[in-house]
């Protein structure tokens, strides 16, 4: 089984302030993916735009002040929960369009996080829509958390596709994102940024730029931080950049050493 990781940076336009969708993006990927219809996959999508505004205004996952304040965060959270949503239903829509047996999988009706880190959640219906030859299309959510003192998280793409290639024994993780891998520091702000080809641990990042070589508030730091614990599990990925064309279609084919490879 390959599980494939869309990012949110890719599908959506991810600095808009307004949830937005990169359809040209969307449309060329859903095609590459046709290509391998053959194939066991599970897909995971990031929120983007149609999360991230929301979970930050709302404060969705941080400590509840009072009444009021679990109110808001209520209301944050049915708002969030209804925008992923929408954009799950356009990329299932998509995928459909171009033949693939695409459905729906809503992390907020089966997974429960214990401070903000997944702990139950029963994947035989994926697993058994796998079998029969569907492909379940997860995303990040707004899930709920038995921890009292926030009761609501935000569930990353990313710690998705951690908890199912563990439990599903993925064979291939393939995380397309829009840079080409992992660098010694952010390659969108710092020209001298080197690629590195295979990240075994996050001191081999320290060891070339220090303690703050991954920009921890970027998404870099946290998708790496999942896959290195995936890593030690015995469960190699790769981050490859999905904005370029025919990227995703040859690692689903087999390719590796399109990106960084986290072993
Ligand atoms: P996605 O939405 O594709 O899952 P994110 O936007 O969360 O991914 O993370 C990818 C972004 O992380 C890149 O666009 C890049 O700007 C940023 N980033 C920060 N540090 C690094 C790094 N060391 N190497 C690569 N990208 C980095």
């Amino acid at each position: 089984m390959i599980i494939l990781k869309l990012g949110g940076s890719v599908i959506t336009r991810k600095d808009s302030t307004e949830p937005e969708v990169d359809h040209a993006n969307l449309d060329r990927i859903a095609g590459e993916i046709a290509e391998n219809k053959s194939k066991a996959l599970v897909i995971v999508h990031g929120a983007g735009s149609f999360g991230h505004p929301f979970a930050k205004k709302y404060s969705i996952g941080s400590t509840i002040k009072n009444d009021d304040d679990f109110k808001e965060k209520k209301k944050g959270f049915c708002l969030t929960q209804s925008w992923v949503k929408k954009l799950n239903t356009m990329v299932c829509d998509k995928l459909r369009e171009k033949g693939i047996f695409a459905v729906s999988i809503q992390p907020s009706s089966f997974l429960l996080t214990k401070n903000k880190r997944i702990y139950s959640g029963d994947l035989q219906l994926i697993k058994k829509y796998v079998e029969m030859g569907f492909v379940p299309v997860i995303y990040g959510d707004v899930v709920l958390d038995t921890d009292e003192s926030i009761k609501t998280a935000v569930l990353s793409g990313d710690q998705i596709i951690k908890y199912l290639a563990e439990n599903l024994r993925a064979e291939r993780v393939i995380l397309g994102s829009d840079v080409d891998g992992i660098y010694t520091k952010n390659p969108k702000k710092y020209q001298d940024a080197q690629f590195i080809s295979v990240v075994s641990s996050l001191e081999d990042l320290e060891l070339i730029e220090g303690a703050s070589a991954v920009d921890v508030t970027g998404g870099m730091g946290g998708k790496l931080k999942e896959l290195l614990i995936l890593a030690q599990n015995g469960i190699e990925s790769e981050i490859i950049n999905a904005n370029k064309s025919n990227n995703i279609n040859k690692a689903l084919k087999g390719k590796k050493g399109i990106g960084t490879i986290i072993k």
